[in-house]
């Protein structure tokens, strides 16, 4: 099969790789529909991380089954399938909790590189939530947005209790960012302020659901926010950024007993406990559980209700990752599709 390897910081290749098999009798195969770059492969493309590669990439996937391991018993060959970026058994008491990030048994699905034509997939039943029908063409990109994206964006929104009635700042204007809005929004805030300095991105926050864009950053964000809110900051922030600034912002944006979601991963952020001592704000996030929301995400999406497949502005053939990988580090794409087959 042909699938993505990243060598070094800025090299990504698109090379032959052997097809993955079956190797726990709990494992699925699946042969995605389509594939994605994610703000997240940008880390290790620009240098941060410890890893020595070459690594196969990609997390995000949506296709049909081709085959299952011997105990697999929910999922069948044929069906079109969605999963989360780590595989957990959905049983286990922390999973029960809704935490299957943090799965007794997670593993991570991204190990074997998702940005692929074929995916091993681990612990199938408890991972891989089937649509109810193979879908049509023009639902594939949100369906595949639902498996990082649009449920981390999700988890961001809920782990900063949005609510209806409230005011919430989205922190990050990347698809997480944009798709938290549309979360926010679903979730029946009644205020959505969308911090984004990008036009087009601005425009996408806006038909997803933002009532207000703020374009400034740092103090003089948080200081917009904070008069846009009768100088109480909001009830909830989304931080979907993963810097120290973003997360500054999200806190400072935030009201006393107010709640912040975040949800980028976090590159060199420090909190310091006296600081937010007098903060009295709720903080709550991780990698997002998405196997949680992944059965409600996927019928919005199959109602048509929800659009989240509208984040990706760049579609290239698998082959052309490289470029794919090119045009999101400069900020030409906000989300770039890789069509396979
Ligand atoms: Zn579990």
């Amino acid at each position: 099969m042909r699938g993505v390897v990243m060598y070094a910081p800025g090299d990504v290749r698109v090379e032959d790789r052997p097809d993955p098999q079956i190797v726990d009798s709990t494992d699925a195969v699946i042969r995605l529909a389509a594939t994605c770059i994610c703000g997240s492969d940008l880390w290790p493309y620009r240098g941060f991380g410890t890893s020595e590669g070459p690594d196969p990439m990609g997390h995000e996937y949506a296709g049909i089954v081709e085959e299952v391991g011997d105990e697999v018993t929910t999922i069948e060959p044929g069906q079109f399938v969605i999963g989360s970026f780590f595989a957990s058994d959905n049983t286990c008491e922390i999973c029960r909790a809704g935490y299957q990030t943090s799965c007794v048994r997670r593993q991570a699905v991204g190990a074997g590189g998702a940005q692929a034509e074929l995916l091993r997939v681990p612990l199938a039943d408890g991972t891989l939530v089937a649509t109810p029908d193979i879908p049509p063409p023009d639902l594939i990109p949100s369906l595949l947005a639902a498996s990082d994206v649009l449920g981390t964006g999700w988890f961001g929104a809920v782990a900063a209790d949005v609510r209806p009635g409230k005011t919430v700042v989205v922190v990050g204007d990347g698809a997480v960012g944009l798709l938290a809005v549309m979360a926010a929004k679903q979730l029946g805030a009644e205020r959505i302020i969308a911090m984004s300095r990008h036009q087009d991105r601005q425009k996408l926050a806006l038909d997803f659901g933002a009532s207000e864009i703020v374009e400034e950053r740092g103090g003089e964000g948080v200081a917009r926010i904070k008069e846009l809110t009768d100088g109480l900051g909001a009830h909830s922030a989304i931080e979907a950024v993963g810097t120290p600034e973003g997360m500054a912002q999200a806190i400072e944006a935030t009201r006393p007993g107010g709640h912040v979601g975040y949800v980028g991963v976090p590159h060199d952020v420090t909190l310091l406990a006296d600081e937010l001592f007098y903060k009295h704000v709720h903080l709550h996030g991780g990698p997002a559980p998405v196997r949680r929301f992944l059965p409600e995400l996927i019928d919005l999406i199959w109602n048509r209700t929800i659009d989240p497949g509208r984040v990706f502005d760049l579609e290239l053939p698998l082959d052309q990752a490289a470029d794919g990988y090119r045009a999101m580090d400069e900020r030409r794409a906000i989300k770039v599709l890789l069509s396979v087959g």
